[in-house]
């Protein structure tokens, strides 16, 4: 009958309990080498001793009989401790030929790590690695310590490892071990795996750093901050930071992993704020959110001081309340109807689900597999995916709210000018007929409504021009109403007034033609100008409207003929000539009337 492996390997720690038991001393349990998985977990073959007092050299640890020795119960774990932790193993090659193993510390985190091995009771072979030291004392170029162990056929080994930290924080540390070609090709998958994700990583970097530049939206370059500080963080924590970008600088890879950490939180907490509005649509989870920036910002000179333990003994508790805050904000925000708030709470699934699967693993509900391995990473990788396309959504619905607002602006702006037009040009016209209106108001006198002395001069003198200019004859005659004074006098100024409006109407019903015009140059005194007519024609028009004058027989008590009538000088030139301006030619017709009051007034005198 074959015992089962699991059977024996259990009853052998049994055994070896009982040893330690009756002897007070301890030997681990040999783990024999045919036919372990692969990789082999060994976290359950070691025995463990806590050293309080960092007093034990390897060879006490060793050899002292009364120490206090115990079986691990599975993946170590002394997380908070000033203690030093020494892990024994004992390796058995049961078969015919010599062979190598390899044994992996899986954390590239652990500070110290100091790996002895043991033949026949003696060290013979002391590695001192772990992340504190300089990379290159590593037996092999690969992220976590890994311990190369050569065992003749049939030969047994054992190895010693002290654990020791900086200040107190240990990590958990599985022991594996690998064959040679199992652990070349773990490392090739395990290339490939990383190479893929920090190249989209790299690659969303830098898409979105040149979309913060471009559209220097905050939202951007908080998501870009956020990115940054998780990719470092990411390479700290696996060991590639470490490997490949500062192997002579272990110092600097500490400092950081403890400012990327509230880093992380720092600007996932103000990215989160900015992207989902809090500020307005949660106010008071805002205002929390804003202390736990806060808090995050207070850890930063805790990790330039390297205080390592202490600075994750207070982040931790942070990112524990912090992480629920932002969910529970999102889902509110999302409820509210803000559909980027949407986009978020689906980014955050995958690394959900990533973090799920890693600790389920650690847990032990489900079995290791590459995909479970490395499930934190393709979770978080398709976070940042969506949140790089929530974002490009939401700055496309920025771009449409901004269109649509420029459309409005733009069909105001429009309405305005067009209103403005109107206004204008009804101005305009309102302007001009008011110009007109005070053009005619200024040529025109304004008792009779005829033209008054300022157009008089200004047309005297524009016709005489034109005539002087085209060779046109230019008739020119004042009248004026004989005995006004009298009339005044007798019937008072009022009625002189309405005289002299009658009078303007007669002759003006009688000055139609567009080369006759009528002027009152002030008091009782009329003028008539005529272009283009010819000598007797002026004369029978001047006595026409002479007649019109006598024959409306407006009673006149002091005059002789008893009504009011017209005295007339007239001056008639077939070509004005430059010397008879406008004033010569007024003074002869002023001769001429003057000439007709003499001779008896009624009457019409022609100037020579
Ligand atoms: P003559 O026949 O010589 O022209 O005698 P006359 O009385 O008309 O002489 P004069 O030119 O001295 O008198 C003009 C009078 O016209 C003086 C004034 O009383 C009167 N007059 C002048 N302007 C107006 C006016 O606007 N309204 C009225 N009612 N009378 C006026
Ligand atoms: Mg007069
Ligand atoms: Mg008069």
């Amino acid at each position: 009958m074959r015992i089962p492996a699991f059977a024996l390997r259990a009853w052998l720690l049994w055994l070896a309990g009982l040893l330690f038991c009756v002897l007070g001393w301890a030997q681990p349990v040999a783990v024999s080498l045919s036919g372990l998985a692969e990789p082999a977990s060994l976290d359950t073959y070691a025995l463990v001793l806590e050293d309080r007092d960092k007093r034990l050299t390897p060879d006490e640890a060793l050899t002292q009989a009364h120490l206090p020795w115990r079986a691990a119960d599975g993946v170590v774990n002394f997380s908070f401790s000033d203690s030093v932790y020494w892990l024994r193993l004992r390796l058995h090659n049961d078969g015919p030929t010599s062979v190598t193993r390899l044994l992996e510390a899986g954390s590239a985190l652990q500070d110290m790590v100091d790996y002895h091995l043991v033949r026949q009771g003696r060290i013979v072979q002391t590695v001192e690695t772990g992340d504190r030291r300089p990379f290159d004392r590593r037996p092999l170029p690969y992220r976590y310590p890994v311990f190369p162990i050569a065992l003749a056929a049939g030969e047994t080994v054992e190895v010693l490892l002290r654990l020791d930290t900086h200040d107190g924080l240990f990590e958990a540390l599985p022991l594996r071990l690998r064959t040679p070609a199992g652990f070349l090709h773990h490392s090739q998958i395990e290339n490939v795996a990383f190479g893929a994700y920090y190249g989209a990583v790299v690659a969303l970097l830098l898409y979105n750093l040149l979309l913060s530049v471009l559209t220097r939206d905050r939202v951007f370059v908080l998501y870009v901050l956020y990115l940054a500080s998780y990719t470092v963080w990411n390479l700290c924590f696996t060991g590639f930071g470490l490997q490949h970008l500062w192997p002579e600088n272990p110092h600097l890879g500490h400092t950081l992993i403890s400012t990327t950490v509230p880093l992380i939180a720092l600007t996932l907490t103000l990215f989160s704020m900015h992207y989902l509005q809090t500020a307005t649509r949660v106010p008071r989870v805002h205002r929390m959110l804003r202390w736990l920036a806060v808090l995050a910002v207070l850890h930063l000179p805790l990790a330039w001081l390297d205080w390592y333990a202490a600075l994750f003994l207070t982040v931790m508790p942070l990112l524990a309340l912090l992480l629920p805050l932002l969910l529970a904000a999102a889902f509110v925000i999302a409820r509210q109807g803000y559909r980027p708030a949407l986009f978020y709470l689906v980014a955050w699934a995958p690394l959900a689900v990533g973090a799920g699967l890693t600790l389920a693993k650690i847990v032990g509900w489900i079995e290791a597999s590459p995909l479970v391995e490395y499930s934190l990473n393709i979770g978080s990788a398709l976070e940042f995916t969506l949140l790089a396309l929530a974002m490009a959504d939401a700055l496309n619905r920025l771009k449409a709210e901004k269109l649509q607002a420029e459309q409005q602006a733009l069909q105001v702006q429009r309405a305005l000018a067009a209103d403005l037009e109107a206004k204008v040009r009804e101005r305009t016209q309102a302007l001009e007929s008011a110009n007109a209106q005070l053009q005619q108001v200024a040529i025109t006198d304004a008792l009779t409504g005829v033209y008054n002395r300022r157009s008089f001069d200004a047309t005297l003198r524009r016709e005489y021009n034109r005539c002087l200019r085209q060779g046109l004859p230019l008739a020119l005659c004042v009248m004026d109403i004989d005995h006004f004074k009298p009339y005044n006098d007798a019937l008072g100024h009022q009625q002189g007034d309405q005289a002299l409006v009658a009078v303007a109407q007669a002759l003006a019903a009688r000055v139609q033609r567009s080369t006759e015009y009528l002027f009152r140059l002030g008091g009782e005194e009329f003028a008539v100008l005529m272009v283009d007519e010819g000598r007797e024609r002026a004369l029978r028009q001047i006595e026409a409207l002479r007649d019109a004058v006598e024959a409306m027989a407006l009673e006149h008590p002091a005059s002789p003929r008893g009504c009011v009538t017209l005295s007339c000088g007239l001056v008639w030139v077939a070509q004005p000539t430059v010397e008879q301006t406008p004033d010569v030619l007024y003074a002869e017709a002023d001769k001429a009337l003057y000439r007709a009051k003499q001779a008896g007034r009624n009457r019409t005198e022609m100037a020579p």
